[in-house]
């Protein structure tokens, strides 16, 4: 029997990370290897933030290098795990009467590729990328992730790659001690909370949660990946956080696994 796959929101961070080894790489490689192997891979990343829905159609996605002023080492990173045009039409049918574009110049962004080159650093599984439309609200994106659960029993591994904390502004560049700001810490502990109580409603509303909201999610393009993978839970699916910590005072690294893996 195909196991139910779980769906799985990480965080990025740094573009670094790509080609790091430290705790969050450590504990993304410990995900790949602890996850049933998927036949492919839905990635829903902020770095994909476009009007309109769109998913890539390519049989062998680009390695898109999205960022400015890092080291060379990081231009040079490859992720050649194929595409998968089945998986875009599955989603196109499934999304349907939503209008869903084949893309065909888009691939696979830092979003998607820094931290897939941990979970699967052998780039043989399948990937597809979603874009995130802009233009709707957060409960489009929830909704969005509510239709994209049966994937899960199709062994399809739905990835969303943002930051639950993510602000840039506050962010200590360079200073990764740095203790997380306090409006950090309560805003991830409410959300946390939250989504262990199954209480989705206020995360998809979170702009009505006060300051502490607005300061760690001044722009929604890092949060939205984590409402198609609420929006995937199925009934009774535990909640689990495999990754945990704050960089920089203001980027919250915390992953979310929606459900175990079991057979169908
Ligand atoms: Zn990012």
């Amino acid at each position: 029997m195909t196991p139910v796959l779980p769906a799985l929101f990480l965080g990025h961070g740094n573009p670094m990370n790509a080609i790091s080894e430290n705790d969050y790489t450590t504990a993304w490689r410990r995900i790949g290897e602890s996850t049933p192997r998927p036949k492919a891979i839905l990635a829903i990343s902020a770095h994909w933030f476009v009007p309109g829905v769109r998913v890539t159609v390519s049989t062998a996605p680009r390695t898109i290098h999205d960022f400015g002023g890092f080291p060379a080492a990081l231009y040079q990173v490859q992720y050649p795990a194929p595409g998968d045009p089945a998986l875009a039409d599955r989603l196109q049918r499934l999304l349907s009467p939503l209008s869903v574009r084949s893309d065909h110049s888009w691939g696979l962004d830092h979003g998607t590729w820094s931290v897939l080159r941990h979970l699967y650093p052998a780039a043989d599984i399948p990937v597809v990328q979603l874009s995130i439309d802009e233009t709707q609200p957060a409960a489009f994106h929830f909704a969005m992730g509510e239709k994209l659960a049966p994937l899960r029993e199709e062994g399809v591994l739905i990835m969303g790659s943002g930051n639950l904390v993510h602000n840039l502004h506050a962010y200590a560049w360079g200073a990764h001690a740095r203790a997380p700001y306090d409006w950090a810490v309560r805003f991830e502990t409410a959300a946390r909370q939250l989504m262990l109580a199954g209480d989705f409603e206020p995360l998809v509303n979170y702009e009505r949660l006060g300051p502490d909201a607005a300061l760690s999610v001044p722009t929604p393009d890092h949060y939205l990946p984590l409402l198609y993978v609420l929006g995937a839970r199925r009934q009774h699916d535990p909640i689990r956080f495999p990754v945990e910590g704050v960089e920089g005072g203001a980027i919250s690294m915390l992953a979310v696994q929606v459900g175990d893996a079991r057979s169908a």
